[in-house]
């Protein structure tokens, strides 16, 4: 425990169970003193988030679909009413049609395209764009990616285009937010069994490959990326933006398989 984040109030979007990477940035902050708000996708992940957040001693437990103007609206409505303002945002938020995290990405539908986009990457926008009114002196936001966005990795697919332009996104809502001082960066999370990750067909291939071949020769946790978080979100980083930070035991730097790596 510590004080890094004593006096700052958050929003983080996307816990579904104790296994979400914003779960692992959720204690991160409180664990330094931060005061936050969680959101749920609809009644199925109430009751798994209630006491979630029960647990972080708060009773801002709000619904929220990101493909409903409307209940973000509402989510922000709220957060106006209890705190008057905001300083940091959490957005660990994608879907994907899992039958579209298999086989070929240029066999995507036009639908699943569109669905991906908007949830995957458009809402960050939506939700910048909502609470920029609630920092007017500031803050930090910050979102997960992968390193799908950069390099081709099998079945990530259309998922890999959306984090791509989820990317850029924070590299231009760095730009547009940084005169009032709002920081808009990303972390980009080496794989880690999450429900979200249970939907990428083989995916316990990809976290041998990472655990063989990455510099640290093993996969990272929600509590490490959690602790890269804390810096994005406090003042630590107060000289970073429009960042992509890489908490993946190094991976990224590899350019061929660790020549101890056993067969998989
Ligand atoms: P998770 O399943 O715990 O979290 C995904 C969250 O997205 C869930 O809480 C779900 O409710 C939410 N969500 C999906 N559609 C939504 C909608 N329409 N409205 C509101 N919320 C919605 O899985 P996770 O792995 O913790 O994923 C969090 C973020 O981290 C995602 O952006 C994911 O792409 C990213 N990420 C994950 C990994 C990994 O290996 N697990 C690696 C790098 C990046």
């Amino acid at each position: 425990t510590g004080t890094l984040m004593t006096g700052k109030r958050g929003l983080i979007m996307g816990v579904a169970n104790n296994r979400s990477i914003a779960w692992g940035i959720a204690k991160a902050c409180v664990a330094q003193g931060a005061e936050v708000a969680l959101t749920y996708q609809g009644d199925a992940l109430k009751k798994r988030v209630e006491p979630l957040a029960a647990e972080l001693g708060s009773n801002l437990v709000l619904p929220c679909d990101v493909t409903n103007a409307a209940s973000m609206d509402a989510v922000f409505e709220s957060l106006g009413n209890a705190w008057g303002g905001l300083d940091f945002l959490v957005h660990a938020i994608a879907f994907s049609d899992k039958s579209e995290l298999d086989g070929r990405y240029v066999d995507t539908t036009e639908k699943n395209f569109s669905q991906t986009m908007l949830v995957s990457c458009f809402s960050l926008t939506a939700l910048a764009q909502r609470a920029e009114k609630l920092m007017p002196s500031g803050g930090s936001i910050l979102t997960l990616t992968y390193y799908g966005a950069e390099k081709v990795m099998p079945h990530y697919n259309v998922m890999g285009v959306a984090k791509a332009a989820l990317e850029a996104s924070v590299r231009y809502l760095a730009a547009d937010l940084g005169r009032t001082g709002i920081r808009v960066n990303a972390i980009s999370a080496g794989p880690i069994k999450t429900l979200a990750a249970s939907g990428i067909s083989d995916f316990r291939y990809i976290l041998k490959w990472n655990e063989y071949n990455s510099p640290l020769r093993r996969t990272v946790t929600i509590e490490e990326v959690g602790s890269a978080g804390l810096y994005l979100l406090s003042d630590l980083s107060r000289g970073v933006t429009g960042e992509v930070h890489h908490v993946d035991s190094g991976y990224h730097v590899q350019g061929m398989k660790n020549e101890d790596a056993p067969d998989i």
